[in-house]
C-alpha cells in the first residue's frame, strides 16, 4: 500500500521508523532484532537508508596507494523485501541521484517494482567525503527534482528507451526531503521552499522532514508550505538525543539548531544516564505535541536505538 494511502485511511497520527543497513558484514538478524519489539505500535511503512560508494586510498605493498570504491551500508533493496516478507508492512527504500547514471535508477526503480515496492523517498545524496560538493554522476541527476521527474514518467510507462512499446506504467508514490530549518546549500529559505515546491509539482506525494528539537519549526514550515501551495502531507522525523556530544555533533552533521532550553538542560544533566533521561522527555514533548495538533504521521530516526524509542513510544501511545 502506498504511504499517503495510509496517512489518508489514518483515523490517528501514525508511527514510522527509519532505518540504517548494518555496516557490510553484518547481519538481516540484527535489523530483526531491532525492529521486534517496535512493532508493537503497528508502523503501517518502515524507511530503508541508501548509503552510497566513498572512495578511500589503500597503501599497497609497494608505497602506492590504491583508489578503490567502497559501500559501507549496502543492502537497502534486501533490507526493504526482507522487512515486508516478515512483518507484512511496506518497506520505502531510500533512493539518491548521486552514483547513479539515468540508467542506473531506471533499472533499479525497475527492480523495486518487481519486489512490489510502491514507496521510494527520492534524494540527491550527499557529497563524498572525498569531494567539497555534490558531483552527480556523469548521465546522472544533479538534484532530487530530476529523479522525481523520472519516476512520475515511469508512472505514466514512459522508460529512457522512446522506442519502448506498451511499457508497464509503474505505481510509485513518492517522498521528498524538506528541512524546515533550511538546507544547508540553500541560499536562504524561501528559495529552499521555492525548491522543495518544484519537488512537489513535479509529481512528489508527500515530504519527510530534517530532524529538529523546536516544534514550532515544523509548525512555522508547514504553515509556510501551505502558503505556497505545497499541499502534500509532511512528515516531521524526529530523533531521540542521548549523549551530550550530540549537542555539537547534530549541527554539525544536519545543519540544525538546538533550543536554548533543551541546550541548558542537558548541561545540567549530571550523569550518562541523566542526560539520556533529558532526551527522551524531549522527545516525548515533542512526540506528544505533534501528535495533538495533527502530524500525519511520526517518523522516528531509530540509528539502531530500539531501547531508547520504545520508552518513547510507551509514554506518547
Ligand atoms: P535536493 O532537493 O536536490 O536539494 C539539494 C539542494 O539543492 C538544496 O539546497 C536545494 O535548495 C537546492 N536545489 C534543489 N533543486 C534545485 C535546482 N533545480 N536548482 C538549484 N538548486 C536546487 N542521504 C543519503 O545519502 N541517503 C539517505 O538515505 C538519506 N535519507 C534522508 C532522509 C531524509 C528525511 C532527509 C531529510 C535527508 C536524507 N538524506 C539522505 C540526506 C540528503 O541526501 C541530503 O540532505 C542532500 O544534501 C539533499 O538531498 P535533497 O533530496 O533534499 O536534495
Amino acid at each position: 500500500m502506498k504511504v499517503c494511502d495510509h496517512i489518508n485511511e489514518a483515523k490517528d497520527t501514525l508511527i514510522s521508523y527509519e532505518v540504517l543497513p548494518p555496516l557490510k558484514g553484518g547481519r538481516m538478524k540484527d535489523i530483526f532484532n531491532m525492529l521486534d519489539p517496535l512493532m508493537e505500535f503497528k508502523p503501517p511503512f518502515i524507511d530503508v537508508t541508501y548509503h552510497r560508494q566513498e572512495i578511500v586510498f589503500n597503501q599497497r605493498e609497494s608505497g602506492y596507494y590504491e583508489k578503490v570504491s567502497i559501500r559501507k551500508r549496502p543492502g537497502t533493496v534486501g533490507i526493504c523485501a526482507s522487512i515486508m516478507h516478515k512483518y507484512g508492512v511496506d518497506a520505502v527504500p531510500h533512493l539518491i541521484c548521486g552514483g547513479f547514471t539515468k540508467e542506473e535508477t531506471e533499472d533499479a526503480l525497475i527492480d523495486l517494482a518487481f519486489l512490489g515496492i510502491n514507496n521510494v523517498l527520492a534524494l540527491r545524496g550527499d557529497a563524498r567525503k572525498a569531494e567539497d560538493r555534490f558531483l552527480p554522476e556523469k548521465g546522472g541527476h544533479k538534484y532530487a527534482v530530476d529523479l522525481v521527474q523520472q519516476m512520475e514518467k515511469m508512472n505514466r510507462g514512459e522508460y529512457l528507451d522512446p522506442n519502448l512499446a506498451n511499457a508497464a506504467p509503474t505505481e510509485f508514490c513518492i517522498g521528498v526531503a524538506g528541512y524546515p530549518e533550511k538546507h544547508f546549500e540553500a541560499p536562504n529559505f524561501d528559495t529552499d521552499l521555492m525548491y522543495l515546491k518544484e519537488k512537489v509539482d513535479a509529481g512528489a506525494d508527500y515530504i519527510v522532514t530534517q530532524m529538529f528539537f523546536d516544534n514550532n519549526k515544523y509548525f512555522e514550515f508547514v504553515d509556510k508550505c501551505r502558503a505556497v501551495g505545497i499541499n502534500v502531507p509532511i512528515i516531521p522525523g524526529i530523533k531521540p538525543v542521548t549523549r551530550k556530544s550530540q549537542l555539537s555533533g547534530i549541527p554539525r552533521k544536519f545543519f540544525i539548531n538546538f533550543p536554548p532550553d533543551f541546550v541548558k538542560a542537558m548541561s545540567t544533566a549530571k550523569t550518562r544516564e541523566d542526560i539520556k533521561q533529558v532526551g527522551i522527555e524531549w522527545c516525548i514533548a515533542q512526540s506528544k505535541e505533534l501528535k495533538e495538533r495533527g502530524a500525519p504521521v511520526l517518523h522516528y530516526y531509530t540509528m539502531g536505538d530500539t531501547d531508547t524509542i520504545l520508552k518513547i513510544l510507551k509514554d506518547v501511545y
